[in-house]
């Protein structure tokens, strides 16, 4: 199949599931996590779930990197675009993301000047046609991203910019899944990987989680990809790793986008929204490329971060509780009026239960 149409196809879709509860074992309980937050919203958007035997319990994970970006991040973010001259870039999912005391939409609103940039390379645009202004790009994501931005800063370099750099949050999966593994609170058995990472990297990172008896399958983003994952997870009895996405990947992953990831960033213990501190899960800009590091740069001074007490984003990211579960949940946080960043990203997990769990 070469065509989105045909993933949204309804006879096949209904194949799909009823092989599924075919092959399902009655007497067991299967909780699968997505890690991705855009299978998140495919699962919520197409109704996945009602298609789906009782038994099987899919969990919504730490796969969308707004979510995972914490507070502090954004209030350096903040603190940047109170300076003079200073013009801060980003995606848009991340101006309505709450800090600890404002957001980037709110101080955008009080004069400080915050754009919206689809990547790293037109946030470099924009320094070359401002020499004047110092451009700051948010660099946040996963895998995914991350070799764009590292393009990026390769890029300035090469064209001699010097009034552009990277504030950096990215952060990296594999270590993520193995924190989640080692959580008491969740039993996860199996995992639905992500396709646009897995894309980058291919699978050898994850081949530690059969070995923790996990079984995982990496899966494309359209309702059939997902239910033929899961189909493949239900049918393995030896934990492995399996590609359902093969349309798009190859289990080797794409060695130059690592390669130009590898040259820019180096591996650090990073801080997950909700999760802490995970070592070797967030990538920070090497020294030969300081230059181009917002953190070096202009050293921002923030106050203590803090959280909002009553958002259980947290939780919601670890998979340990659903957004129902929130007292602020559609009275006090909504996606016009997001009190936690779950609430913001199109790909978060209360958006999604949100706009779909109703229907
Ligand atoms: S960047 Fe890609 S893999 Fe990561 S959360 Fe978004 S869609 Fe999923
Ligand atoms: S509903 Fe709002 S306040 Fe509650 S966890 Fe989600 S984002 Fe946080």
């Amino acid at each position: 199949m070469k065509y989105i149409d045909e993933f949204r196809n309804k006879k096949l879709i209904d194949k799909v599931a009823s092989e599924i509860r075919r092959s399902v074992e009655v007497n067991r309980q299967y909780n699968f996590m997505e890690v991705c937050g855009t299978h998140t919203v495919s699962i919520f958007r197409f109704g996945l779930k009602d298609l789906l035997p009782d038994n099987i319990n899919l969990i919504s994970g730490p796969g969308c990197p707004v979510c995972v970006t914490p507070n502090e991040f954004i209030d350096k973010a903040i603190a940047l675009s109170a300076r003079k001259n200073m013009i801060i870039t980003t995606f848009g999912d991340m101006l309505k993301v709450p800090g600890s005391y404002s957001s980037l939409e709110k101080e955008r609103a009080r004069g400080a000047d915050v754009r919206m940039v689809y990547s790293g390379i037109d946030a470099l645009d924009l320094a070359k046609k401002n020499p004047g202004k110092e451009i700051v790009f948010l660099g946040v994501g996963f895998e995914t991203t991350a070799p764009t931005v590292a393009q990026s800063i390769i890029a300035a370099r090469k064209n001699k910019v010097k009034n552009f750099s990277v504030l950096c949050g990215h952060k990296t999966m594999p270590e993520a899944l193995k924190t989640l593994t080692e959580d008491p609170r969740l039993n996860i058995d199996g995992f639905l990987l992500p396709g646009h990472v897995s894309v980058i990297i291919g699978i050898t990172p994850y081949l530690f989680l059969p070995r923790r008896n996990k079984r995982c399958v990496v899966a494309g983003f359209e309702p059939l990809d997902i239910l033929q994952a899961i189909l493949m997870l239900v049918k393995q009895r030896t934990p492995k790793v399996e590609i359902q996405y093969t349309r798009m990947m190859n289990k080797n992953g794409n060695a130059l986008a690592r390669e130009s990831m590898k040259k820019v960033f180096e591996e650090y213990p990073s801080v997950w929204r909700g999760i802490g501190a995970i070592k070797k899960s967030g990538l920070k800009i090497r020294k030969e490329f300081s230059d181009f590091d917002t953190d070096k740069k202009f050293i921002p001074k923030i106050s203590k971060p803090k959280e909002n007490r009553a958002c259980i984003c947290g939780d919601v990211i670890k998979g340990v509780k659903a957004p129902p579960e929130c007292k602020l949940f559609g009275k006090l946080c909504d996606p016009e009026h997001p009190v936690g960043a779950c609430m913001v990203s199109s790909e978060g997990t209360c958006a999604a239960y949100y706009k779909y769990a109703g229907r």
